[in-house]
C-alpha cells in the first residue's frame, strides 16, 4: 500500500494547484480524479449523450476506456487510447463532467482505476469523494475550501489572464450550481470526511496552504 493523501473540496478551492505543489515537495504522485470525469465527459459529448438521461450515459460508458499516464511527471488522460489532456479544461467539458458524475455507472467506471493507483504508489489524490469513499483509510485527509466569492474571483482572474471574456457574476453562479450538484447528489456527494482536516484558504496564500498541508504529511 502506498502512502495516501486525500484532498477534497468544492470547485475552484485550489485543490489541483496545492496538490501539485505538495506532490513535488514530498515526492508523491499527483492524481487528478476530476480529469478522469472530464475524460469520460468528452466521450459523452462526442456521442451526444444527454447528461440528464441516465440510461443513455450508462450505455455510452460501455465503450469508453479512461487510462492515465505521466509525461515529465504531468498526468495525461487517455480516452480509448487517445491523449485528450489538452481538451479537458473547458466549461463545456466541466459542466458535462459535473452532471454525469452523479450517475452511478460513471463513478463505478473510475473507482477501481483510482483505488489501484493509490495501492501501488505514494499519491496525493484530489477530487470530491476521495476521503469519504475512494480512500477511506487514507493516511491524511484534507478538506480544502474557500468562500464562493474568493473562488469566483480566482477563476475570474485566471480567465482574464488568458484573455477570455467573462463575468464575475456568471462565474459565481456557475460555482454555486456546481457546488449544489456535487453536494446534494445521492451517490458519493461532496462532504468533509469526519476525520478530514478543514483548511479554508480564503485568506491564505498558496505557500501558506502548501506549508500547512505538508506539515500534516509524512
Ligand atoms: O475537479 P474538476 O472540476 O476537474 O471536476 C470536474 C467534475 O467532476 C466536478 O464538478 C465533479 O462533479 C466531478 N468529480 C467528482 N468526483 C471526483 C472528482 C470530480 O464527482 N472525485
Amino acid at each position: 500500500m502506498g502512502y495516501n493523501v486525500a484532498i477534497d473540496g468544492p470547485a475552484g478551492a485550489g485543490k489541483s494547484t496545492i496538490a501539485k505543489l505538495v506532490a513535488k515537495k514530498k515526492g508523491y504522485i499527483y492524481v487528478d480524479t476530476g480529469a478522469m470525469y472530464r475524460g469520460l465527459a468528452i466521450h459523452f459529448l462526442k456521442k451526444k449523450a444527454d447528461p440528464e438521461d441516465r440510461q443513455a450515459v450508462a450505455e455510452a460508458c460501455r465503450d469508453a476506456e479512461v487510462t492515465i499516464g505521466y509525461e515529465d511527471g504531468v498526468q495525461q488522460i487517455y480516452l480509448n487510447g487517445e491523449n485528450v489532456t489538452g481538451m479537458l479544461r473547458t466549461e463545456e467539458v466541466g459542466n458535462m463532467a459535473s452532471k454525469t458524475s452523479a450517475i452511478p455507472e460513471v463513478r463505478e467506471k473510475l473507482l477501481e482505476l483510482q483505488r489501484s493507483l493509490a495501492r501501488e504508489k505514494d499519491v496525493i489524490m484530489d477530487g470530491r469523494d476521495i476521503g469519504t469513499n475512494i480512500l477511506p483509510n487514507a493516511d491524511v485527509k484534507i478538506y480544502l475550501t474557500a468562500s464562493v466569492e474568493t473562488r469566483a474571483r480566482r477563476r475570474y482572474d485566471e480567465l482574464k489572464e488568458k484573455g477570455t471574456d467573462c463575468s464575475l457574476d456568471e462565474i459565481a453562479r456557475d460555482i454555486r450550481e456546481r457546488d449544489e450538484r456535487d453536494m446534494t447528489r445521492e451517490i458519493a456527494p461532496l462532504k468533509k470526511a469526519e476525520d478530514a482536516i478543514l483548511v479554508d484558504s480564503s485568506d491564505m496564500t498558496i505557500q501558506q496552504v502548501v506549508d500547512e498541508i505538508c506539515g500534516y504529511c509524512r
